[in-house]
């Protein structure tokens, strides 16, 4: 026991979190070597979603040298590691494992030469490396300072994030339902912002998405008979620039939404008009009732436009993959904002703003029973000189001129972010859990 107050039931007592933080913090030095070690192992050996076998089996091995009991292969190569450290909550702490087929162009030591059998570059171009090594570090010094904490610590090592698919495979493959529902779900990821600083943003912190597929069916013909044919792709352009209007004309103007058409083919020769145009969009929006009616508008003008051009059968429309939008429960933000202007002050947190970038994390939010709450953050990882040469005065321009997620060039610092990376989900975890000694009174 100690002398500290006890929590109000269902909260942890906010005056006793930074000398908690201290106490489980103090372990970091400790851990921070192995983390930077793991971390330039990942970067420098990236596997893309759904291939990332090694680095599942790293965070695995490392959880279960600091006592958690493993479970490997949950929904493809997810890792699941439990540490159940008395009565008190559940908190799950979120990293995802995989990279992109990016070519790296950072020119680091510890860049990555690694390609597919196929000869696809691939990089850790998202940051997932410093989420995972940071998650592990985190899982290490919860691990060392039990008597600062009560509760379940659920770390999941979450596989193909970038596809958007990992989350609910971990799901569907019985997360909730073999190890338990959290009470809270915590995810941070990498920005382009200072190293040090932390957005959070009430309410949605990312948009939700979608992938549809359009299959223009036409009549093909001599390209210099055009009265013989359908043409696919005559309809295929007025089908793109009528699918501008949705976000023009359909919605409210204070409903923000994007629908890009990323990819439009048909046809092989010049003198052919082709049987058929392929389209795929996706599709994001800040809310789930906007999506669907986004999603509406693009099956009417598909089967519009077809109809007008005379096509031989209704276009053929597949919404390929969801997510909902990442929106964050208000009190857990809160209490996550709370703790980290504790631990960082006040001056290293940034106003939030939307991100128009989708996760699969939300999916952790749908619980078997009830819905469970999440909440999400960014974290700087641009070192001090970077943020300082980069051209503009604003926040705003300077991100523009940085490189960003998905960039050959991206390059956290390595120290920086590590170190803060490891503090913020670990400060983050405590506020949730309950402290060392309270009785299981939640
Ligand atoms: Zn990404
Ligand atoms: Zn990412």
């Amino acid at each position: 026991m100690n002398d500290a107050p006890q929590p109000v039931p269902g909260t942890s007592a906010p005056s006793s979190l930074k000398a908690r933080a201290r106490r489980v913090l103090q372990h970091l030095d400790a851990v921070l070597p192995n983390v930077d070690a793991l971390y330039a192992d990942l970067h420098e050996h990236p596997e893309l979603s759904g291939h990332e076998a090694r680095t599942a089996s790293e965070v695995a091995s490392r959880l279960e040298a600091e006592g958690y009991e493993v479970t490997r292969d949950v929904g493809g190569h997810g890792v699941v590691g439990l540490l159940r450290n008395g009565d008190g909550p559940t908190v799950l702490l979120r990293g995802d494992l995989d990279a992109l087929p990016v070519e790296e162009k950072t020119g680091l030591p510890y860049a990555s030469h690694e390609r597919t059998d196929d000869g696809e570059p691939v990089m850790h171009a998202c940051g997932h490396d410093v989420h995972t090594a940071c998650l592990v570090g985190t899982a290490a010094v919860l691990a060392r300072s039990r008597d600062a904490w009560r509760g379940t610590v659920m770390v999941v090592g979450q596989p193909a994030e970038e596809t958007l698919e990992g989350a609910k495979a971990m799901l569907d493959a019985g997360l909730y339902a073999r190890f338990g529902t959290p009470d809270a779900v915590l995810g941070q990821h990498t920005a382009p912002l200072p190293v040090g600083t932390f957005m959070h943003r009430e309410g949605v912190a990312m948009m939700g998405s979608a992938h549809v597929r359009l299959r223009l069916f036409g009549r093909g013909a001599h390209g210099a008979q055009p009265e013989l044919s359908v043409d696919p792709v005559v309809l295929g352009a007025s089908v793109v620039m009528r699918l501008q209007t949705i976000v023009s004309r359909a919605l409210s103007p204070l409903e923000a939404a994007v629908v890009t058409v990323g990819r439009f083919q048909a046809g092989t020769r010049a003198n052919v008009i082709p049987d058929e145009a392929v389209l795929e969009l996706t599709v994001r929006t800040e809310d789930d009732a906007v999506q669907a009616r986004v999603l509406a508008g693009i099956e009417r003008i598909a089967k519009g436009e077809a109809a007008a051009s005379g096509a031989p059968k209704p276009p053929q429309v597949e919404v390929l993959g969801r997510t909902p939008v990442n929106r964050n429960d208000p009190a857990l933000l809160r209490r996550v904002r709370d703790a980290h202007a504790e631990w960082f002050g006040c001056d290293a947190l940034v106003p939030g703003v939307l991100v128009t970038a989708s996760e699969d994390f939300p999916f952790f939010a749908q619980g078997p029973e009830h819905p469970v709450p999440t909440a999400y953050w960014f974290m700087g990882i641009t070192s001090p000189k970077a943020w300082e040469q980069a051209p503009g005065t604003t926040p705003q321009e300077k991100v523009a001129h940085l490189p960003g997620p998905h960039s050959g060039f991206y390059a956290p610092d390595r120290a920086g972010s590590l170190r803060t990376g490891c503090e913020s989900l670990t400060v983050a975890a405590l506020a949730c859990l309950h402290e060392g000694g309270a009785s299981a009174n939640h």
